[in-house]
């Protein structure tokens, strides 16, 4: 048993291969649908948007998948984020659980949306693309995908949701220095924009129509792909970096998990720190694997699990996963990142078959869970990230009572430095708890497609 606060791996040990679960888990996915014939997506109909090593992954059966030189080259800029015991706040909770967690927030951009924005950059930089739309939602994708473009010298266009674009300013300000182009969305550029701003003017925007706009763009360009940050496969597989690390710096401790926390949007970091320890529990592991979201976007906890489109636009292909319906709309909550109706096809089959376990918090709580984080382990967390932190203090809590020794796992999957309006708005009694409405829920749901 050792003190250390934190355990490091040397660049050497960055992991050389993403970790895909669609080898091991034991119900495959159901098909992807054409939006127009719905019927099974052929890899063609996405090599409008997509580079063909991409979708190429998206259905690899492959259990290990090689991370390109260029890409581990890139990694080295803050690869291997380090794994940190959290002594601090267990001894602020009173817990006898071990709280570890990885820290995802030391990235360039400030989240682990950087682990796929390089890869994505890279093959469609392979692919002779030299132009990349996208959305953002509280900015850390449109971050990662602005540098990860200028790396590989491509332009880069990201529709910003509208309520994000106003609230934080500086995520813009970020782009911009990566050269990116920053449109607030809805915006009149693109039809999906034009016919939402026709009915509702004032649209804070969400990442359902940001999606639509960007790929709507790329499928009508020819030197233009689209890239997404979060639930399709491809992104969950590069997101197995933080896990495939974590492990090792576990294995250095003579540690393992008893359950691993992660904030769920569209399921990425979640999915990337738990993945590659749910291959343990198929072979009969124990671990638990939380997935924490907001009440006001209960995905996992309040949605149907049904094939549903990615967009309000009904461009994308629909994938069988836990939603709340294209139409959506979530309140303008200072989790960003977390206010989308759908989720990762895999965390979805995954939490179907009872391998994962959803939690859903409030903004006060989460935000509470926030500042004992920071004033006990000194980082401020992203509000997204917030809800690991809270998803965590419960299960250390629920020890305490029991009088248990757990080991607990979390990603701290951003740092929060450009959220300060949003703690601003916490110390000025601003924040309201924002419950999903049930009559807004079953109006969205009403929106799913019959297949
Ligand atoms: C985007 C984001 C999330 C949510 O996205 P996932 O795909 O669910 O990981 C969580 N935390 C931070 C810091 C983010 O930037």
């Amino acid at each position: 048993m050792t003190m250390e606060k934190k355990v490091t791996l040397s660049e050497a040990e960055i992991p050389r291969q993403w970790y895909n679960i669609q080898a091991d888990m034991p119900n495959k996915l159901a098909p992807a649908l054409h939006p127009g014939t719905m019927q099974p997506l052929k890899a063609e109909d996405l090599a409008p948007i997509f580079p063909m090593e991409l979708i190429k992954q998206e259905v690899s059966q492959e259990r290990w998948i090689d991370i390109p030189e260029e890409v581990v080259e890139k990694y080295r800029i803050w690869r291997p984020t380090p794994l940190v015991r959290a002594y601090g706040l267990e001894k602020a909770l009173g817990t006898p659980a071990k709280i570890y967690y990885k820290n995802e927030g030391t990235s360039p951009a400030g989240s682990h949306k950087v682990n796929t924005a390089i890869p994505q950059a890279y093959y469609n930089k392979q692919a002779g693309i030299t132009r990349l739309t996208t959305e953002t939602g509280a900015g850390q994708w449109g971050s990662s995908i602005s540098l990860a473009a200028s790396f590989y010298d491509m332009e880069c266009k990201v529709y910003m949701v509208k309520v994000s674009y106003h609230q934080k300013p500086y995520r813009r300000s970020f782009m911009k220095i990566f050269g990116a182009d920053v449109i607030p969305s809805p915006s009149n550029l693109t039809e999906a924009g034009r016919s939402l701003l026709a009915k509702d003017p004032d649209s804070h925007g969400s990442l359902g129509v940001a999606i639509s706009e960007a790929v709507e763009e790329a499928a009508g360009r020819a030197d233009t792909n689209y890239a997404l940050g979060s639930v399709l496969n491809h992104v969950i597989l590069h997101q197995t970096v933080i896990g495939l690390e974590a492990k090792k710096q576990l294995e250095k401790l003579d540690a393992y998990p008893d359950v691993i926390v992660g904030a769920c949007g569209g399921g990425s970091n979640f999915a990337g720190i738990a993945f590659p320890f749910l291959k343990d529990r198929f072979n009969g592991g124990k671990v638990r694997a939380v997935g924490v979201e907001p009440t006001a976007c209960p995905t996992l906890t309040k949605g149907t699990f049904a094939y549903d489109y990615g967009d309000l636009g009904k461009l994308t292909p629909l994938t069988k996963m836990y939603t709340l319906g294209h139409n959506f709309m979530p309140s303008g909550i200072h989790a960003g990142g977390l206010r989308y109706h759908g989720e990762s096809a895999l965390v979805s089959q995954l939490y179907h078959d009872g391998f994962i376990e959803g939690r859903a918090y409030n903004q006060q709580e989460v935000f509470e869970a926030a500042l004992l984080f920071a004033r006990t382990e000194g980082l401020v967390p992203a509000p997204e990230s917030a809800h690991a932190i809270q998803g965590a203090i419960v299960e250390a809590l629920a020890a305490k009572e029991a009088g248990e020794a757990r080991t607990i796992l979390f990603c701290l999957s951003g740092h929060g430095h450009f959220d300060m309006g949003a703690y601003d708005r916490y110390f000025a009694g601003d924040l309201q708890d924002v419950p999903c409405g049930a009559q807004d829920l079953a109006a969205s749901l009403e929106s799913l497609p019959n297949v």
